[in-house]
């Protein structure tokens, strides 16, 4: 059954008028009509089985039926840290990083980061929205505004995660993965990598420092490669 990501869902109404581009979307793309049935959720947990009651060319007007239970998301929170990558690169972090299902994305820039300035927040919030959609998530991973590495790091308290460095980190099966209330995060740097200084003042927050092997990865694929690692160590890969 097609699933609907809506800002806010009005449960003190049964009749739910929905505009702009997700009116578009069950028009255009899942082309239902009258009778059909979904589900539709949104950021606060309300979930609903809906039917719609009519198509039209700006609107849908739908029928909320039954409450259903708020869609599971992952027990512990993951934080993606993410030197900011140059053209199509970090759309692609944060749409795969959401379908993994991180809970927050924090764009920073480091020392060797080519891109610094970025006016991309509004739409990587929205990848992360698209992506929540296309795998089934109660809620969107929260694209925080740009900050520097060093900014974020001395603006938090002590951390739990890990920082990946290609010149020397620990392997992950050597690393204790409980669950914790506490997030998890995951630092992974820009094209050029992280210096030396950047990973200590990572330690020094409390941060691991972990390898993804002998080989070089590319930002975008050690990301990928991070979050699953770490998903999957935390037992949420099924
Ligand atoms: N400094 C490098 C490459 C950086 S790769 C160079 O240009 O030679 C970009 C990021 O991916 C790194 O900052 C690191 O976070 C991660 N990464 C890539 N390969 C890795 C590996 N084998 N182990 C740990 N992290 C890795």
């Amino acid at each position: 059954m097609p699933r609907l990501y809506l800002n806010s869902i009005p449960t003190d109404e049964k009749t739910i008028f929905i505009t702009g581009e997700e009116s578009r979307y069950i028009r255009n793309v899942l082309r239902m009509g009258a009778g059909d049935e979904f589900t539709v959720f949104d950021s606060t947990g309300a979930h609903f089985k809906a039917e719609i009651k009519r198509v039209g060319k700006t609107s849908v007007v739908a029928e909320l039926m039954e409450a259903l239970p708020p869609a599971e998301e992952p027990a512990h929170k993951l934080v993606l840290l993410q030197g900011i990558l140059k053209g199509r690169k970090m759309d692609y972090v944060i749409q795969k990083a959401t379908e993994l299902g991180v809970a927050e994305i924090v764009p920073v820039a480091t020392s060797r980061s080519q891109v610094r300035e970025t006016r991309k927040h509004d739409r990587w919030q929205k990848i992360a929205l698209e992506a929540s959609r296309q795998s089934w998530r109660t809620t969107v991973p929260e694209v925080a505004e740009p900050a520097t590495f060093k900014d974020y790091l001395e603006g938090a308290s002590q951390l739990r995660g890990c920082i990946f460095w290609e010149e020397g980190g620990a392997s992950l099966k050597k690393m204790k993965f409980e669950a914790s209330e506490e997030p998890f995060v995951i630092a992974i740097g820009p094209e050029g990598g992280f210096t030396a200084q950047e990973v200590e003042i990572a330690r020094a927050k409390g941060l691991e420092v972990g390898s993804l092997g002998n080989r070089i990865l590319r930002a975008e694929t050690a990301a990928v490669s991070a979050v699953t690692i770490v998903q999957f160590l935390l037992g949420e890969m099924g």
